[in-house]
């Protein structure tokens, strides 16, 4: 299996800083040091399993790169490297489709630790009990990890397929933010509460027939959420 990631940042410090470590780690690291060279080298690379983007380039930038990269892609995993810490930044990254965001500065540790878990993640190593879970409007199909809504292919990332699963394996009940976050992103986890409602929001955007008024993701105010019918 490919440990092939794409590392696209501009500043060559920061750059092989990254490229040293994800090699240490054991990945087969793909340098880019614009948007445009980081989608040339993903179309001439098919394998290519996870991609770090930086936002500011100077070209099109990284939010952009990722929207380019989803639009045709919903496999690859996608960490954004934000330099600035404004919570803008991040929601705004993974509204465009990314499923991970690191902050600068960031330790080694700190990164291959992310790279990992999402690189698990999008590897869809572990097999799955076959089978299908039907919950009308939507099938969930477990072995080729896809969602239909009556009948209709919805194209879900990595992470929002985790989301999903794990709802409908739990109708009906409430499960805690932190739950969500133990369960999707495992317990080894660094990342904040957030990133939990910004790809629920994502994924209402995707799945909810009003994503203003939901009816399948139900929020449990102060808590979490709940898969209700
Ligand atoms: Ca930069």
């Amino acid at each position: 299996m490919s440990r092939k990631i794409l590392v696209l940042e501009d500043e060559s410090s920061i750059r092989s800083f990254i490229v040293i470590n994800l090699t240490r780690a054991g990945y087969e690291v793909i340098e880019a040091e614009t948007g445009e060279d980081a989608l040339e080298k993903l179309k001439g690379s098919g394998d290519i399993r996870v991609a770090l983007l930086d936002i500011m380039l100077p070209g099109i930038d990284g939010f952009e790169v990722c929207r380019r990269i989803r639009a045709t892609n919903t496999r690859i995993g996608i960490i954004m490297l934000t330099a600035r810490s404004q919570e803008m930044d991040k929601v705004t990254g993974l509204m465009t489709g990314a499923d991970d965001y690191v902050t600068k500065p960031f330790s080694p540790a700190e990164l291959t630790a992310r790279v990992d878990a999402l690189f698990r993640r999008a590897g869809g190593a572990a097999p799955e009990q076959a089978g299908e879970i039907h919950q009308a409007p939507f099938l969930l199909n477990t072995r080729n990890r896809t969602l239909e809504k009556n009948g209709q292919r919805v194209k879900l990332t990595q992470v929002e397929y985790s989301i999903m699963k794990m709802f409908m394996e739990n109708p009906g009940k409430a499960l805690s933010r932190e739950e969500i976050l133990d369960m999707v992103w495992g317990r080894d986890y660094f990342g904040e509460l957030k990133i939990v409602d910004v790809n629920i929001r994502r994924l209402r955007l995707k799945i909810e027939d009003n994503a203003q008024n939901p009816t399948y993701i139900n929020t449990v105010w102060g808590y979490g959420y709940k898969w209700g019918f």
